[in-house]
């Protein structure tokens, strides 16, 4: 069985610059990986160049082992794979319901449907006539976890789901995912609360300074190695 997702020696630049060096990373189905990291470590890159916002050369990215590298984002969602952005980057003019299905634009066929992700994210059912700006932190992260769910993905990958949430709010987000994942998602979560990622997930990578410091299962690996890995100290 190929990796659902894989990346072999992928580098990515901003002009001169470059962000990522060499970065082999896999991700099989089921599984639920964090990458962690601090700070401009290259993490929302990473996600950026997997999901063709970025540039990336064809055979540097695949998914299911076919090369995916360099395509445009539509075609990429358009295959099975959907982000939540960091931020929410919700429609600001437009409804719950309205964001929602904004996410089906790529008409993937599949189980979810708006009615399943009101039932996944209750909050929402009540408010969809709502203005997005009008939620909370928290259920405008609904929103964008379920206007990603709405493409049908295979692979959901998730950036920094807790920014800026309080912790109660964080904890009702990161119990969903292992109801997604039982729905036969695949997902990939970047987070920079070390604790939370090594909670919810089997396996990490964890990123500095472009490069990847460490990889391992998230039950075995200790905190004084994470930390080192994290900090370069
Ligand atoms: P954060 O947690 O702060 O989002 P990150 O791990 O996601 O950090 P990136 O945002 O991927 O890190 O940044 C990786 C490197 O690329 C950093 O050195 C950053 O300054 C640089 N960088 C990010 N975006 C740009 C950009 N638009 N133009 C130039 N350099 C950028």
């Amino acid at each position: 069985m190929p990796a659902l997702l894989e990346t072999h020696a992928l580098t990515s630049f901003y002009g001169d610059f470059q962000a990522l060096f060499g970065i082999d990373f896999e991700v099989h189905a089921g599984e639920i990986v964090a990458i962690i990291g601090a700070n401009g470590a290259g993490k929302t890159t990473f996600l950026k160049t997997i999901c063709g916002v970025m540039t990336a050369p064809r055979e540097a990215v695949r998914f299911e082992g076919q090369p995916i590298g360099g395509l445009p984002a539509g075609r990429i969602v358009a295959k099975g794979l959907a982000m939540v952005p960091e931020g929410r980057r919700l429609f600001p003019s437009l409804t719950v319901e309205e964001n929602l299905r904004m996410g089906a634009y790529s008409r993937r066929p599949g189980p979810w449907t708006l009615a399943r992700v009101y039932q996944t994210f209750p909050p929402l059912a009540s408010r969809k006539h709502h203005a997005s700006t009008a939620l909370s932190g928290g259920e405008q992260q609904m929103v964008a976890i379920g206007r990603a769910l709405m493409s049908n993905p295979k692979l959901l990958i998730c950036d920094e789901l807790s920014l800026g949430l309080a912790p109660i709010i964080i904890k009702n987000i990161y119990d969903t995912l292992p109801n997604l994942r039982n729905e036969g998602l695949t997902l990939v979560i970047v987070e920079q609360d070390v604790n939370t990622a090594m909670r919810v997930t089997d396996r990490l990578y964890c990123f500095q300074e472009g490069r990847l410091s460490l990889t391992g299962k998230s039950a075995e690996l200790s905190t004084d190695k994470i930390s080192q890995a994290y900090f370069g100290m």
